[in-house]
């Protein structure tokens, strides 16, 4: 796992809130580094900064200090054109509201992720193949709200794939779905990760979720609390108990 490339890492990075005459701290000081092939799964109570570290890693925001490294690339040190294609090219996003445009087709949805910063046009046949990922070919001229909650969320995901990112960011995917349609979109990140290598960085609050993962961080008040594994996480107070004993 050392020797493989770093596709993400942040050094210090802060995020302060400014709200009129209130400072809200959301990060503070964030050390990470996520390898080639990574599933990590972030969690930490509501609250702890967890939207603001993704959006900071996939430039959707700026930190207010500290520096973020896109395959080695620093966010900062580049313009806003080049970051904005470093976005769409690098990373994909898959989001807990799945973020589809309502009036559009499957297929429109999954192209516009690729017309967005000028790239070739998708074909009917990739995005067909990339609906094939989440075994939704077959709904490729539907709109989304004639789709179910899990489906929207498989199309985003195929949405997510659809330039080759370096990784996937997604921000509590399976919050708005069920058990039955939250073990299906686990699952396919899960297949995505073992099968295609895709790095992946998850947010949940579920543990059997984060589990799906390889590594887990643990956040609270805008900091690392540790990283670990799952098991680790559940046995940790029952080893504090045992040793208090
Ligand atoms: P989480 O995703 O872990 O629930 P967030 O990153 O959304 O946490 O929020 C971290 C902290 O920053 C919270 O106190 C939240 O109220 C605050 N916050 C988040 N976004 C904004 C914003 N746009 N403006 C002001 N405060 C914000
Ligand atoms: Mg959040």
């Amino acid at each position: 796992m050392s020797q493989r490339r770093a596709v993400l890492k942040t050094i210090a990075l802060r995020k302060v809130y400014r709200t009129g005459s209130l400072d809200v701290p959301a990060l503070q000081g964030i050390d990470m580094e996520i390898k080639a092939g990574e599933f990590v799964s972030i969690m930490g109570p509501s609250g702890c900064g967890k939207t603001t570290l993704l959006q900071i890693l996939g430039g959707l925001s700026a930190p207010t200090s500290g520096q973020v490294f896109i395959d080695g690339v620093d966010l900062a040190s580049v313009s806003d054109a080049v970051r904005t294609r470093m976005r769409c090219l690098k990373i994909g996003f898959v989001f807990q509201r799945f973020n589809l445009l309502s009036t559009l087709t499957v297929q429109a949805n999954i192209e516009i992720a690729r017309q967005i910063y000028g790239g070739e046009p998708v074909t009917r046949d990739e995005v067909g193949d990339l609906l094939e990922i989440v075994h939704l070919r077959h709904k490729l001229d539907y709109k989304p709200l004639e789709l179910s909650v899990g489906e929207q969320q498989r199309v985003a995901i195929a949405r997510a794939l659809v330039n080759k990112p370096a990784m996937i960011l997604a921000d509590e995917p399976t919050g708005n779905l069920d058990s039955r349609n939250s073990e299906q979109v686990l699952r396919l990140l899960s297949d995505l990760n073992r099968e295609k290598q895709q790095t992946i960085v998850m947010i949940t609050h579920n543990p059997e979720a984060a589990e799906m993962g390889n590594r887990v961080i643990e956040m609270l008040d805008g900091q690392i609390r540790s990283h670990g594994t799952v098991a680790e996480l559940v046995e940790e107070p029952e080893r504090a108990r045992s040793q208090a004993r």
